[in-house]
């Protein structure tokens, strides 16, 4: 039988176009590399899209090529993002905070044959350059600069090579399979694997990642996105922006909590979205600043677990609601979000704020299972733990350049994290598998421990790691860093701890740093930890 409707394919194209059609004047605010502020909105954003994609060709860089960015959030990236995927190209964004070789290996992996970078990232690409197999071409993200020329003599400016090219050129009409952006996870053992996403795959990601129960980005809204446009597509937020037409301001290198605050005061900051280690720079800043932030309404935290203590902060101080997601640079990354159901809204605020702490529920387009180690479904009750595994309309089905699938016999994606799902559906993330503590056979979880610790008025970040034991093999030991000037000693801490858990999950010790060693993506190293203090018991 044959449909009556139309089939238009899901290109990336169709957003940016959406977006310079409907929402031309709308601004997308830039903070550059150099500090200073650049003002465009959708309809330049898209002609230098177009334009780019002429120079692309122009240059003769393969139809199908991968392109490298090594960039900050701010409008370059931004025209790379859609200009390059538009053409049919790869977008791959190279996290810089991963080690020079892992980046060494990935551009050589994905057979890169351009690099976009910006003036921070000029020592490193100089570094890495002469081991890149496969790049014909390093463009640098701005205006001829002669200190960039010395250290990379071929390179080519980009706003250069835009002011001689035409916005009359046309997109090519692509198949809606058609790769469009790969992403690296970081992961802490082996070489980094690559997910390759396609036009489809992000476009349906767009419109069921932002549902009212999802981001809810509309146009009304002016969006912070902190989360790097280089950690898994800045979670999807740059597609969704050209497909509601918002305010976007993009941070540019400025991550630190006084930076955040002037943008968002400055700018009207409705939406932010980032890690909570973003959040706490930002809420210190809060506190020695004084400001209120008036224009923020919602912040979405994921990546790592959303401490209760922040969300307290957030909502009681600033009437801000912090929306916990989960995801994974294999579901693209938008997996679960925190919205509430109808009957939750009568609920005590304790229970109500209970609900909200847990990572959410599945978006339309994902779904989840918990399964035993002998892959043997676990019931969803709220309490049973199991491996969290999904499946969905955008969820990887085997790395880039693999040569099996990343799927159970049945087509599941393993997530690696140990979770448990109530009747609801909502999902609380319980550990990473790996992370977990074993002690004399009884599993205890990281995550619950860092959570307590956290909701210490003196603790500003805390970790919980395996420590080698004599007798029960493994027992927990917490990694703490105070808040500046507080005191806290090891007793004080190891009591909080009671009537918060069982006595035996109770940490042996507690180490007070600096500092936690963080990851190319915010989180906190545990492997590096578990190297370190692995033995501070034995
Ligand atoms: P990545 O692919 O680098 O984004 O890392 C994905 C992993 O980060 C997930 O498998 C989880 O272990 C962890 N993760 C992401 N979001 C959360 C969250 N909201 N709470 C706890 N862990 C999270």
């Amino acid at each position: 039988m044959q449909s009556s409707m139309m089939s238009m394919p899901l290109t990336i194209s169709s957003l940016i176009e959406h977006a310079a059609r409907y929402h031309g004047e709308t601004e997308v605010i830039s903070v550059e590399t150099d500090g200073t502020v650049a003002t465009s909105n959708w309809s330049r954003i898209e002609s230098d899209a177009r334009k780019l994609s002429a120079v692309l060709s122009s240059l003769h860089v393969s139809s199908d090529a991968c392109c490298a960015t090594v960039a900050w959030n701010n409008k370059r990236h931004l025209q790379i993002y859609f200009g390059v995927a538009a053409g049919g190209r790869v977008c791959h964004t190279i996290n810089p905070r991963l080690f020079p070789e892992q980046i060494e290996y990935i551009v050589n992996h994905a057979a890169d044959e351009v690099v976009f970078f910006d003036k921070t990232f000029t020592p490193l690409v100089r570094a890495l350059k002469d081991k890149l197999q496969t790049v014909k071409h390093y463009i640098f993200m701005g205006e001829s600069d002669d200190e960039v020329k010395t250290a990379i003599p071929e390179v080519l400016f980009y706003d250069e090579l835009l002011a001689s090219a035409s916005d009359d050129y046309i997109w090519p009409a692509l198949d809606e399979n058609t790769p469009s952006s790969l992403c690296y996870t970081s992961g802490t053992t082996g070489h980094p694997k690559g997910v390759l996403y396609t036009h489809r795959t992000t476009v349906l990601h767009s419109i069921g990642g932002n549902q009212p129960d999802g981001l809810a980005i509309s146009a009304k809204d002016t969006v912070l996105p902190v989360v790097p446009m280089f950690h898994v597509n800045a979670w999807g937020v740059p597609y969704i922006a050209a497909a509601v037409g918002c305010r976007m301001v993009l941070p540019g290198p400025g991550l630190d909590g006084d930076s955040l605050v002037r943008l968002i005061d400055g700018y009207g900051v409705s939406l932010a979205l980032g890690v909570p280690t973003i959040w706490i720079g930002l809420l210190a800043a809060l506190e020695k600043t004084g400001s209120k932030v008036p224009s923020l309404k919602r912040t979405v935290v994921g990546g790592s677990a959303l401490p209760t203590s922040m969300l307290q902060d957030f909502r009681d101080n600033y009437q801000v609601d912090s929306i916990h997601a989960w995801g994974m640079t294999e579901t693209s990354p938008l997996g679960t979000i925190n919205q509430p159901l109808f009957k939750h809204l009568e609920l005590p605020e304790a229970e109500y704020e209970h609900v909200r702490l847990g990572q959410g529920r599945p978006l339309y387009g994902i779904e989840l299972r918990l399964v035993d180690d002998d892959g043997v479904q676990v019931a969803e009750d709220g309490e049973s733990h199991g491996r969290l595994q999904t499946r969905g309309l955008w969820v990887v089905s085997q790395y880039y350049k693999a040569s099996e699938s990343a799927l159970s016999e049945d087509g599941w994606f393993d997530t690696g994290d140990v979770a448990t799902i109530d009747n609801d559906g909502y999902l609380i993330i319980r550990d990473r598998s790996k992370d977990m503590i074993k002690s004399g056979g009884e599993w205890i979880s990281s995550v619950e421990l860092e959570n307590i610790a956290m909701s210490h008025p003196s603790i500003a970040q805390a970790a919980a790691i395996a420590a080698a034991h004599k007798q029960w093999d493994e027992r927990p030991v917490m990694i703490v860093v105070r808040h500046e000037n507080a005191e806290l000693r090891e007793d004080e801490l190891l009591q909080f701890f009671d009537n918060k858990i069982a006595s035996w999950q109770k940490p042996d010790a507690v180490i007070f740093v600096d500092a936690l060693p963080l990851g190319g993506t915010g989180k906190v190293l545990k492997t590096r930890l578990r190297e370190q203090y692995g033995r501070h018991l034995l």
